[in-house]
């Protein structure tokens, strides 16, 4: 963050700040419109290093292309922000926009709280919000919106070993066993018939079903 707001007083912005939630914004030009781009800075984890062939924060350029943790998403689009405003405000491109590059924070864990917070404290309040989330250089639709639903389910507990004596809340509301159960699926039909007679049937067979491999 701290690098992209030196960078954008480097090549000249009217204005940059950082807000409280750590988000910054660099502004070209006064006019009346108001126009964002947007970038998050941050980064998912790197993962499993043996994986890597560079080291994914050296920023190696290989053959015209740069590799590192987040070269594509997003670093790549924040540098390019900076540079696009450098040359908006140069050439004087928008004279009727204010326009706000911002770097935002916290996407990759949180998508979305970044620029609630942005809208919501009033920040900022454009009239459009251009994504630069690396899209193969084509443009893309964004998404058309996003819910978070809180659903209860309930369901019967047993023990692991005995689960056809129980009833998986998860079965019987998403998706059944066609997602779930596929292992099981030939074991519980099997299991059914008997488990009334003997619940410690499960655990005293001889050949164990390939759920009970797994998980017991
Ligand atoms: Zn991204």
């Amino acid at each position: 963050m701290r690098r992209v707001a030196a960078e954008m007083r480097k090549v000249g912005f009217d204005e940059v700040k950082v807000d409280p939630f750590g988000n910054v914004l660099g502004r070209i030009g006064s006019g009346p419109r108001v126009v964002a781009f947007d970038a998050h800075l941050d980064t998912v984890d790197v993962g499993d290093r043996e994986q890597w062939t560079c080291d994914p924060f050296g920023g190696e350029v290989r053959e015209g292309c740069l590799y590192g943790r987040g070269a594509v998403d997003q670093k790549a689009g924040m540098a390019a922000m900076v540079y696009a405003g450098q040359a908006i405000r140069q050439l004087n491109l928008a004279p009727d926009c204010q326009v706000w590059m911002v770097g935002s924070v916290l996407e990759e864990d949180c998508d979305g709280l970044c620029w609630h917070y942005i809208l919501d404290e009033k920040v900022l309040a454009p009239e459009i919000v251009v994504s630069t989330e690396p899209t193969s250089l084509r443009i893309h639709r964004g998404q058309r919106g996003r819910m978070n639903i809180m659903v209860e389910v309930t369901g019967r507990s047993s023990h692991g070993s005995m689960p056809h004596l129980g009833e998986n809340a998860i079965d019987k509301h998403v998706g059944g066993e066609e997602q779930y159960c596929r292992e099981d699926r030939g074991w519980r039909e099997e299991e059914a018939n008997q488990a009334e007679d003997n619940s410690d049937h499960a655990a005293q067979r001889d050949d164990p079903p390939l759920i009970c491999k797994n998980f017991a």
